[in-house]
Parts: C-alpha cells; sequence; structure tokens
C-alpha cells in the first residue's frame, strides 16, 4: 500500500466539490454493510463476479476509477488482481487505504488523481478498467470514459456501471431509495445526471471502446436483495473492449 497525496481538485479538473464533499462526510461508514453504503456493500460479489468472469482479473492490472471507500478495489485485490484505486475525495481515499492495511491486503494502492491525468500519466498501461457508480456523480462523464479508453491496453476490458435515466429509475433510484426506503441519504443522486445505455455506449464507441455486454443490476424492496438481470430500466453495468 502507498499513501496517497492529497490533492485539491481545482476548476479545470472534471470533478463537482459539493459530490466530492458528500461523499467525504460519509466516509467514515463507508465499511459500515448497514450504512448508507449497504447498497454497495451488497451488489459487490454481484459486480465482482459478472467483472471476473468476462476479464479473469486474477495477475491483471486493474485500475479503479471513483474508488471511493474500496469496496470493489479490496475485493478484486483479494481475486489476485494488481489494483491502483483512485478517487478525488481525500477521506473515502483515507478509509480505503486504512481498511487495506487493517485487512493485510497486497497489490493494492490508492491514489489522488483524476482519471483524465491518470490517462495522460500512464496511456495504455492497464489490462482493466473498473467505473462503477461513479459517472452520474462527474460534471463530464464522456471525459472520463475517454480517460478509461485511455488507460487500458488494446483488447482490455473497461467496466462502468451507473442509473439509467427514465421515470422508472427516478421513482426507484430518488423518491424510493432517498425518500421511502431511506437507503441513501436525500440527494445522494441527481436525476439529471443519470445516463441512458445508448448514451453511455455512444460515448464508449466515440472513445474506440466496442460494447460487449450489459446487464441490469435489480433490485426488490420487500426482499432488500439485488440480482443481476436483463432489465436495465435503473441500475446497469457495461463491459466493453478496446479495439
Ligand atoms: N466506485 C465505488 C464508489 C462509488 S461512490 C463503488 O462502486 O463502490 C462514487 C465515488 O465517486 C465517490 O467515492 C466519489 O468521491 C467519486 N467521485 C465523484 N466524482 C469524482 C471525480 N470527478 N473523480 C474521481 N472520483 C469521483
Amino acid at each position: 500500500m502507498s499513501t496517497a497525496t492529497s490533492h485539491t481538485p481545482d476548476s479545470r479538473v472534471n470533478a463537482d466539490p459539493q459530490e466530492l464533499a458528500k461523499f467525504s462526510e460519509l466516509a467514515h461508514r463507508w465499511w459500515d454493510a448497514e450504512s448508507e453504503f449497504r447498497p454497495l456493500h451488497q451488489i459487490n460479489p454481484l459486480r465482482l463476479d459478472w467483472i471476473d468472469a468476462q476479464a479473469a482479473i486474477a495477475g491483471k492490472r486493474v485500475v479503479d476509477v471513483g474508488c471511493g471507500g474500496g469496496i470493489l478495489a479490496e475485493s478484486m485485490a483479494k481475486r489476485g488482481a494488481n489494483v491502483l484505486g483512485i478517487d478525488l475525495a481525500d477521506k473515502p481515499l483515507k478509509v480505503a487505504q486504512l481498511h487495506a492495511m487493517e485487512g493485510c491486503v497486497a497489490n493494492l494502492q490508492y491514489r489522488s488523481v483524476a482519471a483524465e491525468a491518470l490517462a495522460a500519466e500512464q496511456p495504455g498501461q492497464f489490462d482493466v478498467v473498473t467505473c462503477m457508480e461513479m459517472l452520474e456523480h462527474v460534471p463530464e462523464p464522456a471525459s472520463v470514459i475517454q480517460a478509461c479508453a485511455d488507460m487500458v491496453k488494446p483488447g482490455g476490458w473497461v467496466f462502468f456501471s451507473t442509473l439509467n435515466r427514465n421515470v422508472k429509475s427516478y421513482l426507484f433510484a430518488i423518491v424510493g431509495a432517498e425518500y421511502v426506503l431511506k437507503l441513501l441519504p436525500r440527494g445522494t443522486h441527481e436525476y439529471a445526471r443519470f445516463i441512458q445505455p445508448a448514451e453511455l455506449t455512444q460515448w464508449a464507441r466515440n472513445a474506440n471502446l466496442g460494447p460487449v455486454a450489459m446487464k441490469g443490476l435489480e433490485y426488490h424492496p420487500l426482499t432488500q436483495r439485488y440480482w443481476l438481470s436483463g432489465d436495465t430500466s435503473v441500475n446497469y453495468m457495461v463491459a466493453c473492449r478496446k479495439a
């Protein structure tokens, strides 16, 4: 594990300071599986298996963009990948580092660096890029997608997940999750930033990434369980390969 350098995003960075502050405020509860981060804990085994089934991550160099407290990054390192987690919110990164240190997780590093900056620094250096539940918090998601494409080797894998934008996703992800079930704090998500699959795949193609698979992450409010399905109307993941 390395130490993250403190990094204050400036106006040239593709980041929304309010979004970063929101995640920093909650960071101390990141690894509490009953906290606001419960949904991330619940979906993690599903997305990890889906990513691993396609990209066979053991021994691979992986960058997790917008890694937050490290739920996915750490689980990929435990599967044998050599993982770098990057984020621009300092507190979640500190929590991620501490958690990895306490668990003596090998092959895992964290850095405070923007996706675009890392892409310029290490172009084509990663076998796999993951960017999960992050694009809907960023002012210019297409720029992050381009950066992910630039970081991955030709033939490498890039995985995205985000929230679809339609009436159902508004009702489930905002009204249901933030107001009725109170799974997430109010204001966690902004509807206008949700991304339709056709938008995401177009941005990916523009960046020379070929979308090869898509899965929905469905949630049942009564059983409080998630599962993978073909229904991409709310939360969904896209797997892409670089040409
Ligand atoms: N990817 C993790 C965390 C998702 S929460 C997971 O799925 O488990 C969203 C994360 O995106 C937060 O940690 C937040 O700090 C980060 N984020 C938001 N805007 C960002 C930006 N512009 N650059 C890097 N990270 C960003």
